[in-house]
């Protein structure tokens, strides 16, 4: 069984080339993130205070997520049997997961289902802690990542051509604060593996960072 473990910080393109990847080597992909803005919809839903941990501690155990796959073969998460798919991409839901992922009780909430899915299957998976945590004995590692401003300008250019109201500077801020929370929590904090190979996407296009992670797994399969 192989499996892959791509880290990096918000908007480094992870999600876009993991599926690429992942369906041109015929295994699963599993998007951690997902999991973590599922938690938080449902703490958003309950009026619940994100840094209010005691609080999140004690719903983790009423909080049931998992993953389904469509006949798509696109990931679908399921919280407490409601598919939330549609509703965990606002920006609302991913800073508030980035607060309340920094909580023990809601990353041991995840961390057996991370670690059960790699037992059955080729995956790849990504997230902040893959390398580092949840399969620390992955086959290959990639720590994806690029300039905060690149991956703002990316961000904004997405939210642009959806005929969105932005403003870069903004966007850039909120990257940086989302950096900061992910790498300076206590616990699972991001930050590349030892054995994980860098890629900096910052000057390269979805294909090339593809072929490029493409290419490191041909050298260990
Ligand atoms: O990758 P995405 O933006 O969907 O992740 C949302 C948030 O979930 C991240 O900002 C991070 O705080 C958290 N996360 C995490 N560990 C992972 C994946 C995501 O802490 N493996």
């Amino acid at each position: 069984m192989y499996s892959i473990a791509i880290d990096g910080p918000a908007g480094a393109g992870k999600s876009t080339i993991a599926k690429q990847i992942a369906s041109q080597i015929g295994f699963v992909y599993v998007d951690t993130g997902a999991m973590y803005r599922a938690i938080a919809l449902y703490l958003l839903r309950k009026g619940v205070d994100g840094r209010d941990r005691e609080t999140i501690a004690a719903l983790c155990p009423e909080i049931k997520v998992s993953l389904a796959y469509d006949e798509e073969g696109k990931q679908q998460v399921i919280l407490n049997g409601e598919n939330v798919t549609p509703y965990i991409r606002e920006e609302e839901v991913g800073k508030m997961a980035s607060v309340t992922s920094a909580i023990p009780e809601v990353r041991a909430a995840l961390l057996d289902l991370q670690r059960n899915m790699a037992l059955t299957t080729d995956i790849l998976m990504d997230g902040r802690d893959i390398g580092t945590h949840v399969l620390p004995n992955a086959s290959l590692k990639i720590y994806l990542t690029a300039s905060s401003a690149i991956r703002a300008k990316r961000r904004f250019d997405e939210l642009c051509a959806k005929g969105m109201e932005c403003d870069f500077n903004q966007i850039e801020q909120d990257i940086i604060l989302r950096d900061k929370q992910d790498m300076e929590r206590e616990i699972a904090p991001l930050r590349q593996a030892e054995d994980a190979v860098l890629v900096d996407s910052s000057d390269m296009t979805i294909e090339e960072v593809v072929s490029a992670v493409i290419a490191e797994f041909n050298k260990i399969k």
